[in-house]
């Protein structure tokens, strides 16, 4: 018996009342359980087996098999994130991507920033920022993450003037062609976007063009390099609106 908090990534139905989950863990990475009879109107297990719920599960736990619930409880209902159309599409996007990175990750890192963006996402703060800060972290985990400290082209350190996802990372004076010029407050926000702990993030005040170029350069750069095609992004890329 394994008791464990965790996210519900996907469910899938399986015969008349049974469905199967896959739960992110800190220390078991996702998990696959098999809810038996939950689909069933009378079962109790009802509503904290759904979809994108946060949850402290009780299971018969299998390594590398499907474990088998026994009880769950909701830690946080996320009743913000469920009642307001853009929030819950920011969810989809990142529980989707979330389970495409456990799938090329060790993750170990995964889990808490996961949960801390969507708690975060329930106190209110801004949505773009946060699924921002949350893509820029797993770009390491997916391997591609860009040189966040020097030129792509030459390795100069000093007097970076633009951003190519194209050339994928950061251009020096030296190197520009014809890139996306980034003055040194964007350089400044990308890197705290990596490096910020989101768990400690109270406020997020970020003036509309950084927010709006960061974002256009990692919607790009994720394009290019992650192999990433996510229904639930396309979807959430016509409920945003810079203008
Ligand atoms: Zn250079």
């Amino acid at each position: 018996m394994l008791e464990v908090d965790g996210f519900i990534l996907t469910e899938t139905l399986y015969g008349e009342t049974s469905k199967i989950i896959h739960v992110l863990t800190k220390d078991y990475g996702v998990i696959g359980v098999m809810c038996k009879g939950v689909n069933s109107m009378k079962s109790v297990q009802r509503a904290v087996t759904l979809k994108y719920t946060y949850a402290h599960f009780v299971i018969y736990y299998k390594k590398d098999k499907l474990s088998i619930l026994k009880s769950a409880d909701v830690i946080d209902p996320l009743k913000k994130i469920r009642g307001d159309l853009l929030l819950i599409s920011v969810l989809t996007y990142i529980s989707e991507l979330t389970y495409q990175v456990m799938k090329q990750s060790l993750g170990k890192d995964v889990y808490e920033n996961f949960v801390e963006t969507v708690l975060k996402l329930e106190a209110g703060l801004d949505p773009v920022v946060l699924v921002n800060i949350l893509e820029i972290k797993y770009l390491k985990e997916l391997g591609v993450l860009f040189n966040l400290d020097e030129c792509v082209m030459c390795g100069n350190k000093t007097s970076i003037v633009a951003i190519s996802s194209d050339k994928g990372g950061y251009i020096c004076q030296n190197c520009y062609t014809n890139e996306v010029l980034a003055s040194k407050k964007i350089i400044q926000m990308l890197r705290m976007y990596y490096y910020v702990n989101i768990k400690s993030i109270t406020d997020l005040k970020i003036d509309k063009d950084t927010k709006k170029m960061i974002h256009l350069f990692l919607e790009d750069y994720y394009e290019r390099y992650t192999g990433l095609y996510l229904n639930s992004k396309k979807f959430l890329k016509t409920m945003l609106d810079f203008d």
